[in-house]
């Protein structure tokens, strides 16, 4: 049984080191605590608590809580998290307060002694949750002067057959709210079964392009410092002019972070199309560390750098201390792009009045200077590629199906949770630890049906002489997937008629 008493007690502690809890505030929390714990009167003799000062994550606070909520019936098998967000909630500043200290630290200690303040506080509450992320697994492949990040996602909690009956039997809520996962109204909203708890999500408010934004850190944290820039508003994506103020105010308030958006159509934009957010953060992405393969100059805007990225995609970067200069032309970069067709390279700006171009900005600073990267993208289907032309082809799929958005397209690779047993499983066939059966292998209930082709080939190239070669072999082939993936979504390929295209479209803006 959990103590209620000592609980509330090194809860109190905890909040005091990590949670900027006041001193004054200290009685008034203690009895706001012993309320929700059903304690009449506080803890006589707590013993020492002192380790709870060495913490570096909540995670045995966070399990005291959630076993005493199951214990005094606060909460329900499955939903316990539910319980432990609420006491982080209350535990953590209001946001008010987190706003008012962030400004304070950024205008006395300057901006990156704001976001640790604030990186901090968002893993200290529990709402980044940085041991459940610290088990992905996570390498880098190194192709050349080119490298690629690969993470296998297994922080996203695979829901047990209990939770997912739990889920059935809950009655359908009849109004939608928050309307979305971005949705300003998440702070501190209670959570339900199909949406997530937030009382200890804080946000940071700004403004970017004349609007009222927000900025929140990443729950999954694919990335050091994992932010999202968030319109007040639940408005549509939608990649225009406009979009390029907004990215650069961000850079302006966050010179230590880059930032990037997605694109604004279905199958190259990401999951999240209905609220205009951008993704960003202190990490720089393989992308950022491409050097520029051929640099031109453009008649209109001298002080410009206009490259062409040594990327496997197509990428125009643009690097200028002037802000304006750079604001504009890659305002007109958007413009241009949304209504450019190519046939020689199989690019329709659209088809049947359907819209087909988009493309991702990204933006960053060093020093003075403002770099800005914009990844062309293009959602064309065909009869041969139906999920789309520039989208992974279905070869690939046994490793990534899902829409390549901006993260991967920068080269940071987030698969599925169930590669990690996969892919053992599969190295295994190779060192012929378990046998190879190929009848079995094209049953579609077979776990490893999805990658029968893949496997097939690893055979046929030869059996690894031991567990270690095995497995090497299948990182390799997964690392070349990736690859192979992001050559997929270049609309420009990487040979002569590419090449061309590319400086044909650069040349409509004035670029030679
Ligand atoms: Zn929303």
């Amino acid at each position: 049984m959990v103590d209620g008493k000592l609980l509330t007690e090194k809860l109190l502690k905890y909040a005091k080191k990590f949670l900027h809890l006041n001193e004054r505030d200290e009685t008034y929390m203690r009895n706001i605590l012993l309320r929700e714990f059903g304690e009449d009167y506080p803890a006589s003799d707590v013993g020492d608590l002192s380790y709870i000062e060495e913490l570096s994550v909540p995670d045995i606070l966070v399990e005291e809580i959630e076993t005493l909520g199951l214990e005094r019936g606060k909460c329900e098998e499955g939903l316990t998290n539910l319980y432990s967000t609420y006491i982080m909630g209350i535990l953590s500043p209001l946001p008010s307060k987190v706003n008012e200290d962030f400004i304070k630290i950024k205008e006395t200690e300057g901006i990156e002694a704001a976001c640790k303040y604030f990186y901090d506080l968002s893993i200290m509450n529990n709402y980044v949750q940085k041991t459940a992320i610290g088990r992905n697994l996570k390498w880098e492949y190194q192709d050349g002067s080119k490298y690629l990040e690969i993470t296998v996602n297994l922080s996203k909690p695979e829901k047990s057959n209990k939770d997912i009956a739990k889920l059935l039997s809950m009655p359908k809520a009849d109004k939608k709210y928050p309307a979305c996962l971005l949705c300003k109204e998440n702070e501190g909203f209670k959570g339900t079964a199909t949406h997530p708890a937030r009382e200890n999500i804080r946000t940071i408010s700004l403004k970017m392009g004349g609007e009222d934004w927000f900025v929140q850190y990443s729950p999954y944290a694919y990335y050091n410092e994992h932010m999202i820039a968030i319109n007040t508003e639940h408005t549509p994506m939608k990649i225009q002019r406009s979009t390029m103020a907004k990215l650069m105010d961000f850079v302006d308030f966050f010179p230590n972070y880059m930032i990037g958006s997605n694109a604004s159509l279905p199958i190259v934009g990401g999951s999240i199309l209905n609220h205009e957010h951008f993704q960003g953060g202190e990490h720089l992405m393989p992308m950022h560390k491409a050097p520029v393969k051929e640099y031109f100059t453009c008649a209109k805007y001298p002080q410009i750098k206009v490259g062409i990225v040594d990327w496997y995609n197509s990428v125009i970067r643009l690097e200028s201390e002037d802000r304006d200069a750079i604001k504009t032309f890659a305002g007109d970069i958007i413009e241009t792009w949304e209504t450019y067709t190519d046939e020689k390279c199989f690019i329709y700006a659209e088809t049947d009045g359907v819209p087909h171009n988009s493309l991702s900005p990204v933006c960053r600073r060093e020093g003075n200077k403002y770099i800005v990267d914009m990844i062309l993208r293009n959602n064309i289907t065909t009869e041969e590629y139906p999920e789309g032309v520039y989208h992974a082809h279905p070869e690939y799929h046994n490793i990534k199906k899902e829409g390549i958005g901006l993260i991967e397209a920068m080269g940071l690779f987030i698969l599925p949770g169930r590669l990690k047993t996969q892919l053992l499983m599969i190295a295994e066939i190779l060192c012929e630890k378990t046998e190879y059966n190929e009848v079995e292998l094209s049953n579609p209930e077979n776990y490893l049906y999805a990658h029968k082709d893949m496997i097939k080939s690893l055979v046929e190239e030869g059996l690894s002489k031991d567990l270690a070669d095995a497995e090497n072999r299948v990182t390799n082939r997964v690392n070349e997937t990736c690859k192979n993936i992001l050559f997929n979504t270049a609309v420009y390929k990487p040979d002569e008629n590419g090449a061309q295209g590319f400086k044909r479209f650069l040349s409509t803006l004035g670029v030679k």
